[in-house]
């Protein structure tokens, strides 16, 4: 498997089947901090529009990458921060429509759209899919911690400008975490602002994954599915990626170690991804973690892989399940800090 800076998977996704996932900004890169980001906290908060990385590099590396694979159902601008924040990300999203048969999909949070530009430029995806998981400005500073020069009423203002512009599909996903935006009353104000939006689809999303921080809840499949019929269209919750078959992505540790900087996962997420039988997901795991180049964590239940970097914004309570299960605790830390600083939503 090729060497990418820039690009990594493609990677399962709930959303979006096999995605090619592009990555813009450096780790957690943000316009917000949203308490259950997969990566962990926001390193650098910005309202920034700048060239993060350079789009020359990043359009060289899809050119290689569709010459010599080129099979993923969309090729997504996500990864390790608000890719809304690069200001050439519309000559990506335009590079990828003319050159591949994979649509092209943005998922931002949608805290930049007051911007034309960044309208412009979003509107050159197939599938914009923006997550809202507040209703006004209080709730949009608990959830999602926003840079102090955001207002969540021009943001709004900014998502219904770019509905009524983009021709493409936009799609909402609202995160609810449990205890802070989840009583149907809240729900369905967050409901009536999505209506303004008019998405094609709208999805549930919940903490399945290892939150930013520990106070982050889940809330039940059952209890998610009861907020559905509160938007229009009704709300999926988002079932976990199934491998459909068909494309064959090989496993190797490179490629596992690419996948789990951008997004913990099971050992049965990696058997998935790569098709492989669970003992060898589980092998090249243990590899991994004895070189101390992923930690585990535990939440809700299953042990997650993971190799992003959490620990930059303070210590890491996984570090310690990873020393159980290596020789050297050090070794683990200097290799974990030692992995590629750069980083990748
Ligand atoms: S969930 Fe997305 S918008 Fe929120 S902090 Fe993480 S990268 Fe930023």
């Amino acid at each position: 498997m090729a060497e990418y800076k820039y690009i990594f998977g493609p990677v399962p996704s709930r959303r979006l089947g096999r995605s090619l996932g592009v990555d813009l900004t450096p780790y957690k890169t943000c316009t917000q901090d949203c308490v259950f980001c997969q990566l962990g906290r926001t390193t650098k908060k910005t309202i920034t529009r700048r060239e993060y990385v350079p789009t020359e590099e990043v359009l060289d590396e899809l050119g290689q990458w569709l010459k010599r694979d080129g099979r993923a159902d969309h090729i997504t601008l996500s990864g390790s921060g608000e890719p809304t924040l690069h200001s050439r990300f519309g000559e990506i999203l335009r590079f990828v429509r003319k050159n591949s048969t994979s649509r092209a999909v943005l998922l931002t949070n949608g805290s930049l759209f007051h911007l034309p530009q960044v309208r412009r430029e979003a509107s050159e995806a197939h599938i914009v899919k923006i997550s809202l998981s507040a209703w006004d400005q209080a709730s949009y500073r608990w959830v999602n911690r926003p840079h102090p020069h955001l207002d969540f009423k021009e943001v709004i203002g900014g998502q219904k400008a770019f509905r009524i512009e983009f021709k493409g599909e936009m799609w909402i996903e609202v995160f609810i975490v449990a205890g802070m935006n989840s009583i149907p009353s809240d729900v369905s104000k967050i409901a009536a602002l999505t209506d303004l939006l008019k998405p094609d689809l709208v999805h549930l999303n919940t903490a399945v994954r290892p939150p930013a921080e520990d106070f982050v809840a889940p809330l039940s499949r059952e209890r998610l599915a009861t907020l559905c019929h509160l938007f229009r269209p009704p709300a999926e919750v988002i079932a976990e990626h199934k491998n459909q078959g068909g494309i064959e992505i090989r496993a190797n540790e490179e490629a596992i170690i690419s996948l789990l900087k951008r997004r913990p996962c099971t050992a049965r997420d990696i058997a998935r991804v790569f098709g492989i039988h669970f003992n060898e997901a589980s092998k090249f795991l243990g590899n991994l973690l004895r070189q101390g180049r992923i930690r585990t964590e535990r939440t809700n239940g299953s042990l997650y892989y993971d190799a992003t970097t959490k620990e930059q914004t303070g210590p890491c309570p996984c570090v310690n399940t990873v020393a159980k299960n290596t020789a050297s605790t050090s070794k683990v830390s200097q290799g974990f800090r030692g992995n590629d600083s750069r980083n990748k939503r």
